[in-house]
């Protein structure tokens, strides 16, 4: 067990902060001048430390490039108006961390290294979370195998590796989006539940595909019949129709457990709307919209918090939406956008201070 407060830390000798402008800045494009590492060896996390930002050098036959052991989480951390910095709902990412690795056949990150690492990382890179509204720090916890062998069996060795990003508003412009018929995200299973990077690797031709075609992203289907709603890019998928908010159900195991998922879900039900995890059919979807009671159709995900879809193509119906009349998604996004900032009460104990 690692003392949580006896991480060793060496500070970088020149920061770039004075040399980097932190307005608008691009997503995931710069990062801080500092990083968490520690390396698991013997069956144990050792070698923890918080270090300038640097390249890592590593043998050829790295596991982690030729089998794909590595998997990673996207938190973010925000300074209020008094100038603390919180980071949103920290242990729920942590959780899901464990869960992806234990699917991957990893070992576990214990809270000591990836929250308290996470926080005193943050706490020395305070002043690099951006003092501009929309603005944030990105948080890109992440691990990968490193044995130096070309054998396909599980690693005995992985580094753990906490990196920070500064990031500029997402402008979440209402995307264009059609249903996937003929790629697979995710089958009972396999592994779409978790935060794999080959789950990311796997989707850059279908998203090529996509944008080839002049839309944005897909939604994914079933591996089955393509006929049940799954997530959008990396954001989870909710419907509105009236009083009532549909989203897929992680029964299956083929989506991922979105953090904003949970907090749209709790969000939602306080703005009064029922919400329905379960089985969502695109011909449930279409045979509302054709009646006029499909309202809103919008993704949810921490990079862009809320994405409105303007546009859903399956086969050759198109499903139209004048975002601009929208209710319930940029209420929600309103009200989740104030608790993370520190606008609004935190009633549920999502910020945790650094
Ligand atoms: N689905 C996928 C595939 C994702 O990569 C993400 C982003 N982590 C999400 C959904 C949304 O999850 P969260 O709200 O925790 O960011």
């Amino acid at each position: 067990m690692i003392d949580a407060y006896s991480i060793p830390v060496t500070k970088t000798e020149r920061s770039k902060l004075n040399d980097t402008p932190l307005e608008n800045i691009p997503f995931g494009k710069l990062f801080t001048d500092h990083m968490l590492v520690a390396d698991y060896i013997n069956g144990e996390w050792t070698n923890v430390e918080i270090k300038p930002y640097q390249n890592l050098s590593v043998a050829p036959s790295l596991a982690a490039i030729h089998y794909g052991q590595a998997i990673f989480e996207g938190i973010k951390a925000y300074r209020n108006a008094a100038g603390e910095a919180f980071i949103f709902r920290p242990y729920d990412n942590w959780s899901r961390f464990n869960i992806s690795a234990k699917r991957m056949q990893m070992p576990e990150v214990p809270e000591e290294i990836f929250i308290e690492g996470m926080r005193q990382l943050i706490s020395l890179d305070k002043k690099w979370i951006p003092d501009y509204a929309d603005h944030s720090l990105y948080i890109r916890p992440f691990m990968f195998s490193t044995d130096e062998v070309i054998g396909v069996k599980a690693s005995e060795t992985y580094k753990f590796m906490i990196i920070l990003s500064p990031t500029g508003p997402y402008y979440s412009t209402p995307a264009r989006i059609y249903v996937e018929e003929t790629y697979t995200r995710a089958a009972p299973g396999g592994i779409g539940f978790v935060k794999a990077a080959g789950n990311y690797g796997a989707s850059m031709l279908v998203t090529a595909e996509a944008r080839k075609q002049g839309y944005d992203q897909v939604l994914w289907t079933d591996s089955a019949e393509h006929k049940y709603a799954q997530e959008i890019g990396t954001m989870n998928v909710f419907f509105v129709t009236g009083n009532t908010v549909l989203t897929p159900d992680l029964e299956q195991g083929t989506i991922l457990n979105g953090v904003t998922r949970s907090s749209a879900i709790t969000i939602m039900k306080e703005m009064g709307y029922k919400v329905e995890e379960r089985e969502v059919s695109i011909e449930e979807m279409i045979g509302l919209y054709k009646k006029g009671q499909l309202q809103e159709v919008f993704g949810t995900g921490t990079a862009a918090t809320i994405t409105p879809i303007r546009e859903l193509k399956y086969k050759d119906f198109v499903m139209t939406f004048n975002v601009e009349e929208w209710k319930a998604a940029p209420e929600m996004k309103r009200r989740l956008t104030d608790i993370r900032e520190g606008r609004a009460a935190d009633n549920h104990g999502w910020l945790f201070k650094v």
